[in-house]
């Protein structure tokens, strides 16, 4: 009896997504770009595909029930012309659900998707079984501690530039090829070079295996736990011949890169994560191999900023950014408005909505996490992408909206990750500069002491005079709890011995 209760109460909790998921199709109403958080996958000149349990609307059409059933991949082609299902070949495998313009729906079976996706020529977005979980996260308020300026300003365009013309000459960087493997160990090499740690994460395209991601991490001084992720896809895609894949996405790789480069010089709070994915050409692959594990190690993830062709300047635009998010990810998309609008006055961000393709963010979304897409522009991004003319100078068009565009993602890492330096503490006289990171504090402190000893007495002094800590810390680093204190502002003071220092700390 004991052993069939847990499949019986199985039985009666199963979530609805789990027991049925099926595509339906609306003449929407809804305009919101922010649809994924409630199921719809697409949505353009008022109508929406949606992934649902049921009927989402009386007026729904029932599309497929349960496409992904029998190890199928449900696949939303949005192509350049029109599409036409009277002049489709044949020998491509798969079923056409739907169409309806330059869209086209298919379910596919994993062993035929390569095939389905080098057959027809458009960009992919894997319609998920599971769509955007609602996230735990809560997002941290900006900091806007000098140093995010400081660091702003190192964001070098040169250096962008000389890695998208690098990433280039891999002359392809399509996942299942050499140059892509190639390209990968030399991406690896620069963030080694900086002194990451560095891994190659392999994963398969439904058995062909791809070039792995690389995951380069900075743990976090105060709050290893947390976790800020920022990353591109380096994998590039054209149907025929050399893909260059200069805008899409060795910029958005060389600004990871360059952001990598940046903050290897400073201490943050929580640990960074600078990823360079795979597989995003046929359909988040390598993201969703990464992300999948975060969720089964129950990672928190702070939030996740995409970096995803940021060069192309449409002639006549001011540089402007228009951010792709589903509505549970609203939260970081206000941050980085906020960090922008700070950090990046002359950066315009607008929302915006991705008609066709997707992009790694999504993989985070879809896992309960938050993925914010600042993208180069909804509409008229860069109409090179994908062919042999993705290059520097016609693709890439616009080093300072590279360089704009990693600016704020840049701001955004560093004020969430809690970025500090020693470089500002430590006086000319000797003595010792004490500073308390973060302040106000929250349940943690983190002591940088520089010059004393590694074995210092801490007395907390609280408003009425009190002595409410009294500890000896040791280690190099030093982290005090204190979470149970009131809210007020303390006393900090320290020894070693030999010299004393004090510091102000407001509790919140
Ligand atoms: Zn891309």
């Amino acid at each position: 009896m004991r052993r069939i209760l847990p499949i019986i109460l199985l039985g009666i909790f199963t979530p609805a997504w789990l027991l049925c998921q099926n595509i339906y199709l609306t003449q929407g109403t809804d305009g919101s770009n922010a649809a994924a958080f409630t199921g719809v996958v697409w949505n353009q000149g008022g109508q929406q595909l949606w992934v649902a349990p049921e009927a989402p609307h009386t007026d729904a059409m029932l599309l497929a029930t349960d496409p992904w059933s029998d190890n199928h991949e449900v696949v939303l082609f949005s192509l350049a012309q029109s599409f036409d299902p009277g002049k489709l070949n044949p020998d491509v495998p798969g079923q056409l659900l739907w169409n309806y313009g330059q869209t086209a729906l298919f379910r596919v079976s994993h062993e035929n998707f390569v095939t389905l996706r080098e057959k027809i020529h458009g960009v992919v977005k894997r319609v998920p079984r599971q769509t955007a979980q609602t996230p735990k996260t809560v997002i941290p308020a900006v900091d806007t501690n000098q140093l995010v300026y400081e660091i702003v300003d190192l964001v070098d365009t040169a250096k962008i530039m000389a890695t998208i013309r690098r990433l280039e000459a891999f002359k392809t960087r399509k996942a299942m090829t050499d140059s892509a493997y190639a390209a990968s160990e030399w991406i690896g090499q620069q963030f080694e070079d900086m002194g990451y740690q560095i891994e190659y994460q392999n994963f398969n395209i439904y058995g062909s295996p791809s070039s792995p991601n690389v995951i380069a991490t900075k743990t976090g001084t105060a709050y290893p736990d947390k976790y800020v992720v920022i990353g591109g896809h380096y994998d590039s895609y054209t149907y025929f011949g050399n893909a260059p894949g200069a805008d899409d996405n060795a910029s958005g790789t060389a600004g990871v890169i360059e952001a990598a480069r940046i903050l290897a010089d400073y201490p943050t709070e929580c640990s960074i994560i600078f990823c360079a994915f795979s597989g995003e050409e046929y359909g988040l692959f390598g993201s969703e191999a990464f992300v999948a594990r975060c969720k089964q190690q129950e990672m928190n993830i702070l939030g996740y900023f995409n970096l995803d062709m940021i060069g192309y300047r449409h002639p006549g635009d001011d540089i402007h950014t228009d951010m792709i998010y589903p509505l549970s990810a609203k939260p970081l998309a206000d941050y980085y408005k906020e960090i922008a609008a700070i950090f990046v006055p002359e950066l315009g961000v607008f929302d915006g909505f991705l008609t066709g393709g997707d992009s790694d963010h999504t993989s985070f979304n879809n896992h309960g996490y938050m993925g914010i897409f600042p993208f180069e522009d909804d509409q008229n991004y860069s109409p090179y992408i994908h062919s042999a003319q993705d290059v520097t100078g016609l693709s890439v068009n616009s080093a300072e909206m590279a360089g704009m565009l990693t600016q704020a993602s840049l701001a955004g890492v560093s004020s969430m990750g809690g970025v500090f330096t020693y470089a500002s503490a430590g006086e000319a006289d000797g003595s010792t500069s004490l500073r308390l990171i973060p302040n106000p504090a929250t349940d943690k402190v983190r002591i940088v002491a520089p010059g004393m000893k590694s074995d210092i007495h801490v007395q907390v002094v609280a408003p009425d005079g009190r002595t409410v800590i009294a500890t000896r810390l040791q280690g190099a680093d030093k982290v005090l709890s204190v979470a149970h204190l009131s809210r007020g502002i303390y006393i900090v003071r320290l020894t070693d011995g030999t010299v004393a220092a004090e510091s102000k700390m407001m509790k919140w």
